[in-house]
């Protein structure tokens, strides 16, 4: 054999060990869940055990991409589901930025216009990918494979449809469920939606909670902590931010619960897995 055969050669086998890899990674019966580390804002991004991909929010800027980079492959340039679970910059931002990146198959909205550029280009971005556009409500539950779902726990019925509502209080909540395994996310919803979900009769028991809106003193409060019961409480949340989220109170109220406490602020990503039992850091 000559020398350009044998590079080619060990090219070829160098790559079919990286695609293998890949194979393996997604086939192992883990569900992975990572609060990404986009500063002041959320960005959530999940893989199922068949190896579906969800990504809720994507905070302000393009940081967005730089984590995805660091949890997906680099030749992965589709992402399954996006949602959007409201309309605010900190939040929609970044997925303008994952739509021009990324291949989204299916956009999940609240169903609310705002009356900003970020939301125009949001907006326009979708229609341009021609991703299919769905809008959420309490009730629906997606099936992501491998057993996995993602239960649609708000906006409730009829509150898009109050005069009052104003883009941004229109939240997506939903909890994903593997096994005995949940997640609850919780987008900036306050005080009104927390006991709201609290009394609803739905289960909002949950191992781990991204916590509502960055940690804000108008939310976490006491009888939403208690049906959660949370053993790990995860704040979304930009270092030095000027809203002074995560607030005290929100903190103390939480720590009551004996949740462990992440903050992306100060702990990084936050990478967890479950083999729909266990939890495991990743
Ligand atoms: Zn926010």
């Amino acid at each position: 054999m000559d020398r350009w055969k044998i590079i080619v050669l060990v090219i070829l086998s160098f790559m079919s060990v990286l695609i293998w890899r890949a194979v393996f990674a997604q086939s192992d019966g883990q569900l992975k869940v990572v609060i990404l580390n986009v500063g002041q804002g959320d960005a959530i991004f999940i893989e199922t055990p068949t190896g579906t991909q969800v990504l809720i929010d994507g905070g302000a800027g393009s940081r967005v991409l730089g984590e995805l980079a660091g949890v997906m492959s680099f030749y992965d340039r589709s992402i399954d589901i996006v949602i959007a679970t409201h309309t605010d910059a900190d939040h929609i931002g970044g997925l303008a930025e994952v739509l021009q990146r990324y291949d989204v198959a299916t956009v999940i909205e609240n169903g609310m216009t705002a009356d900003t550029a970020i939301w125009r280009e949001f907006d326009g971005l979708i229609d341009d990918e021609g991703s299919v556009r769905h809008t959420a409500i309490a009730g629906q539950s997606l099936a992501l494979g491998g057993g996995a779902r993602l239960d649609i726990l708000g906006p409730a019925k009829g509150e898009r449809d109050e005069l009052t509502s104003k883009a941004n209080d229109v939240m997506i909540v939903s909890r994903l469920v593997y096994g005995q395994s949940e997640v609850l996310f919780t987008g900036d919803i306050e005080r009104d939606d927390e006991v709201r979900l609290a009394l609803s009769g739905t289960n909002i028991q949950s191992d781990m909670l991204k916590v509502a809106h960055h940690g804000s003193k108008n939310s976490s409060t006491n009888l939403f902590m208690d049906r959660v019961r949370p053993a790990i409480a995860v704040i979304s949340v930009g270092e030095n931010n000027r809203y002074g989220h995560p607030h005290k109170e929100a903190i103390d109220r939480i720590v009551k619960t004996g949740a462990r406490i992440l903050r992306t602020d100060i702990d990084g990503r936050a990478c967890f897995s479950s083999n729909g039992f266990i939890w495991s850091e990743c």
